[in-house]
């Protein structure tokens, strides 16, 4: 199949008028994350259905996520327009003293509390305003926010299989038009987790790529089955790039200086340190300048552009090693049966960090390539594609507004 329709809108005159009064299949946006994709595999590894899409809307050289460059923090301001500093979700993993309580990705309970997530997502902002909303897996659809969540949600579950989430949200499509969704988050964990353990550019990472990009290609195929290409529009986006890792590019932390228990809190891409009563002085200085690729932070010392404005989650001292560089103890590191061969979350700066932003469907005007994007911005443009009101947020309104057809 040639997914036709999506190359239909070639002309500036064909897509733009929006669905009759009444019309059952009124317009709708879903939102895809393929976790982990990096802006040059396009290129690298040529999934024949993100370029098809591409040519037949708008293709950003890459989208340039917050930082920290982790999973929950990047996703979530994605959907709400605001720096972590602005949403609360500054980690995977994190202490909130005020709380005294720990967020953690892997656990369902710190997931689900709603004291965690700040800001207004698009689809707290879409029910808000009636229009229903649906997540096949998102950061944050599963805890209720504002009150809120969307109409339709699923705890996520790494190994419900990628054909089922796809087979999910056409089945959303498919409902009568006072029950079916306009907005629709879809969450793929690849190509991260392949090339997490295989590195950026391996083989089995390129092999992950496509495999997701055929889920968009079976995505495609029921939307044109359903005489709903001309209806749908999608964003397609990641939350980060991916850097090499070796062994050899290991900062040993506990090798500069000795660790009381609990206090290495974090360890990975970034170091998380929580010092017993009277340590951080101590902490602090034996780290600082202790090693040429470890910059260490208080939390009003974290660089002003990251925008964390010394939030309460951030950890007393922070250790961000260059990007290519992980920070471990000895403990933490031989955990791992195989060392990682790829890892992110610092400097969003880096072209190996920036991430993937491709949309198309009937709210965009074809054929545009962009520059870079800053993730921050997509909040207002979703926004704007499904007719609702933005709530305050840290993107600029007219920043992607010539990226759309109406
Ligand atoms: P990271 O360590 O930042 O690369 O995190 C990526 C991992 O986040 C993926 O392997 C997913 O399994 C996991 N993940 C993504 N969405 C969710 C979610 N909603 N709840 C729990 N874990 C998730
Ligand atoms: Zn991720």
């Amino acid at each position: 199949m040639a997914f036709g329709v999506w190359l239909v809108y070639a002309g500036p005159a064909a897509p733009a008028e929006a669905a009759p009064a009444g019309d059952p299949r009124e317009s709708s946006l879903i939102l895809i994350s393929l976790d982990g994709f990096r802006w040059d595999y396009l290129e690298l590894a040529e999934p024949p259905n993100l370029l098809r899409l591409a040519a037949a809307g708008v293709r950003a050289e890459g989208l340039v996520p917050v930082f920290p460059a982790k999973t929950f923090p990047s996703h979530y301001s994605i959907v709400t327009g605001l720096y972590p500093g602005r949403h609360g979700i500054l980690f995977n993993r994190m202490y909130d003293p005020g709380m005294d309580a720990v967020f953690d990705l892997g656990d369902r309970q710190a997931v689900e509390d709603p004291r965690w997530w700040g800001g207004e997502p698009i689809w707290v902002t879409a029910e808000k305003q009636g229009v229903r909303t649906a997540a096949m897996f998102w950061p944050g659809t599963e805890a209720e926010i504002a009150g809120l969540r969307p109409s339709y949600w699923h705890r996520f579950d790494a190994g419900f299989a990628y054909e089922k989430r796809v087979t999910q949200v056409l089945a959303w499509l498919d409902l009568p038009a006072g029950e079916r969704p306009r907005f629709i988050t879809l969450y793929f964990q690849d190509p991260n987790d392949t090339s997490h353990d295989h590195g950026p550019e391996a083989p089995e990472t390129l092999a992950a790529v496509r495999e997701v990009d055929a889920r968009l290609g079976d995505l495609l195929r029921g939307l044109d089955e359903r005489g709903l290409a001309g209806r749908v529009d999608l964003v397609v986006v990641s939350d980060h790039g991916m850097a090499a890792v070796a062994p050899e590019r290991v900062v040993f932390v506990d090798e500069i200086v000795d660790f009381e228990p609990g206090e290495v809190f974090d360890q990975g891409a970034l170091l998380q340190l929580r010092p017993r009563p009277g340590r951080e002085r101590l902490l602090y200085e034996a780290l600082e300048g202790a090693h040429p690729r470890l910059a260490v932070y208080r939390p009003d010392e974290v660089p002003e552009g990251y925008r964390l404005e010394a939030h309460r989650r951030l950890p007393p001292i922070l250790g961000v090693p260059d990007l290519g560089w992980q920070i471990y103890t000895r403990r933490g590191f031989a955990r791992y049966r195989s060392p990682l061969r790829g890892d992110h979350g610092q400097a969003p700066e880096d072209p190996r960090m920036h991430g993937l932003l491709v949309a198309a469907g009937p709210s965009f005007r074809p054929g545009q390539v962009i520059g870079r994007v800053e993730s921050v911005e997509l909040y207002n443009l979703m926004a704007a594609v499904l007719g609702v009101e933005p709530a305050p947020n840290d993107g600029d309104p007219a920043r992607l507004r010539h990226l759309l057809a109406r």
